[in-house]
């Protein structure tokens, strides 16, 4: 085992964020390996931390002066053993090789989860759409799925949103690929309503967080009701976390973006989450503007000298990290506990890093892995394609019914591998345990391939 790490620190030098999410799999994978020698023996380890593919690409664009742009695009084909390639798309400035590996790692597990036919992709590119007008990102869009289009395909790899990847972007990227392909395929899943798209796919994520949270509160005769919650982002994901966390009876207390975050002790209820939702999605403004509406809310700016984050540093009931990943460190993790948190459950990828997992392990605090708390997403998305091959659409109703058991499933399966491998209550280890089998179990039936 420690052999597979170090080899893949030789090979991926520099690749701190795929080392992470591969050496947590492999920390909590061991009793399978120990009861399963044949998956040694097929070299299952270097085959599944070894991508199936991974593409780079030019990508480049002119900017609204006429200056012309250059950013670099990515997409990692992880693992297709269980079903065609599936995965969200990432515009941010941090994207890198890295990320997008550890992003397409954790993918495959999560997929696995949901018990539908998805493999595991990601990519992005380190574009920053930020500041950026509807004509450049367009622009940007195009030229980007001008390389990406021959690598995709209902059948073969199908892209969703992500981080800076919203109903804009994804219909941008439809468009280029159907001019391209001369095809109106389910290619992308996120699509809007009146051309492919399946209704909740956007509340998916955070719906199922909530949903997730609210099993686990179960396993301990508890719910939601009354809970302070904070939940930091106040993107999608954020913002369908806390409109469920309000539904459900909590109370949101924070929300955030990457310059500052929000503390309203009043609690964000639903009128002052529709401003949220106008401010983010329609202006594209900043949170800060929410004090000017609601001035009894303290804004305090994002400070990367400090090493903690101070939206953390509140008494609250339970925790929901929605932005982004490793926003939960060792400090953080002590000033949960120390303000009387018993629940964390990740909305964003890799949100806590793996000091605080074994900090909320240690105390006992209920703690769900992204891959399991946020599948959700990708479950809706495996939905999308299911009714655009039928060229159907199932009602809101319909796939809320749906969700919800699929949420419930990944909750039970997680407890039922945890307990089988000797680790009890251990969220993180039932879902890399129950992943891993399900797709590793698909490869052996496969060959070396
Ligand atoms: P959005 O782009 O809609 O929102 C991201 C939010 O995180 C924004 O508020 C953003 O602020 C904030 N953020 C970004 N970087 C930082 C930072 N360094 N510090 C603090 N805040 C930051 O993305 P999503 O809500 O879609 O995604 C959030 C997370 O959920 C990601 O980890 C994503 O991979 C994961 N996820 C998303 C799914 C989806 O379907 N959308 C599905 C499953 C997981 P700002 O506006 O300033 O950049």
């Amino acid at each position: 085992m420690s052999g597979i790490m170090e080899s893949i620190q030789e090979r991926d030098p520099g690749e701190h964020e795929f080392h992470q999410a591969v050496e947590e799999v492999m920390d909590t994978v061991k009793p399978v390996l120990d009861r399963n020698p044949e998956y040694v023996r097929a070299g299952i380890l270097q085959r599944l931390t070894e991508p199936d593919r991974v593409i780079t690409f030019r990508v480049p664009w002119i900017d609204d002066e006429g200056r012309v742009r250059v950013n670099r695009g990515f997409r990692i084909q992880m693992n297709n053993a269980i079903g065609p390639y599936k995965g969200g798309l990432r515009f941010h400035p941090s994207v890198n090789l890295s990320i997008m590996k550890f992003l397409a790692f954790e993918q495959v597990m999560k997929n696995a989860l949901t018990t539908l036919h998805l493999g595991g992709a990601k990519g992005g590119a380190d574009f920053e759409p930020k500041g950026k007008s509807d004509h450049e990102v367009m622009r940007f869009c195009q030229s980007f799925m001008t390389e990406l289009f021959r690598h995709i395909g209902p059948d073969t790899d199908v892209p969703e949103g992500g981080i800076g990847v919203g109903a804009r972007e994804i219909g941008y990227l439809f468009g280029m690929y159907k001019k391209l392909q001369n095809e109106f395929t389910g290619m992308i899943t996120g699509k809007s309503l009146g051309w492919g798209g399946s209704l909740v796919r956007t509340q998916a994520p955070g719906y199922g967080v909530v949903y997730f949270a609210v099993e686990m509160l179960a396993t301990r005769n508890d719910t939601l009701e009354g809970k302070t919650c904070l939940v930091s982002g106040a993107g999608n994901v954020a913002q369908h976390t806390a409109e469920k966390i309000i539904e459900m009876g909590g109370k949101v207390l924070t929300l955030s973006d990457s310059s500052g975050y929000i503390y309203d002790e009043e609690g964000i209820d639903r009128k002052k989450l529709d401003f949220v939702k106008h401010l983010k999605n329609i202006k594209r403004g900043r949170i800060e503007e929410y004090t000017a509406a609601y001035p009894q809310a303290v804004y305090t700016e994002a400070d990367t000298g400090l090493d903690y984050n101070p939206l953390w540093d509140h008494w609250a009931d339970c925790a929901f990290p929605c932005a982004i990943q490793n926003d939960i460190q060792a400090k953080d993790a002590y000033n949960l506990i120390n303000h009387g948190t018993k629940l964390v459950c990740e909305g964003a990828d890799m949100a806590s890093t793996p000091e605080a997992v074994a900090i909320f392990r240690d105390k006992k605090i209920l703690y769900a892995p992204s891959k399991a708390a946020n599948a959700g997403g990708v479950a809706v998305s495996g939905l999308e394609m299911a009714q655009n091959s039928m060229r159907l659409s199932w009602t809101a109703e319909e796939i809320d019914n749906r969700l919800k058991p699929i949420m419930k499933g990944i909750h039970r399966t997680c407890l039922q591998a945890a307990a089988e491998y000797g680790e009890p209550g251990n969220y993180l280890a039932g879902a890399n345990i129950a992943g891993f089998i399900r797709v590793v179990n698909a490869m052996l039936d496969q060959g070396v391939v």
